[in-house]
């Protein structure tokens, strides 16, 4: 069975997001991040910054995490956190 976040269930004409992404969201404390694989987009990972953003967390093809922005879907370097 596949799993889609709130972006790619809109797109795929789904009701109800498989992963809810600001769900998730909500029940993180600061500083965490929770594993969920959205097969649409890709992501592995749903973060909360210590600042209460929202992140979701690729992996790029060697084996590094990317951070992206989930409202705007920019990826972003860990140390452009300000
Ligand atoms: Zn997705």
């Amino acid at each position: 069975m596949a799993d889609f976040c709130n972006k790619c269930s809109v797109e795929m004409g789904f009701p109800e997001p498989d992963i809810d992404v600001y769900k998730i969201w909500e029940s993180l404390e600061p500083g965490f991040f929770e594993t969920h694989i959205c097969e649409g987009c890709g992501f592995v990972g749903v973060a909360k910054s210590e600042n209460d953003e929202l992140f979701v967390i690729h992996q790029n093809g060697d084996g590094e995490s990317v951070f992206y922005d989930y409202e705007k879907y920019e990826g972003l370097k860990i140390d452009d956190n300000e």
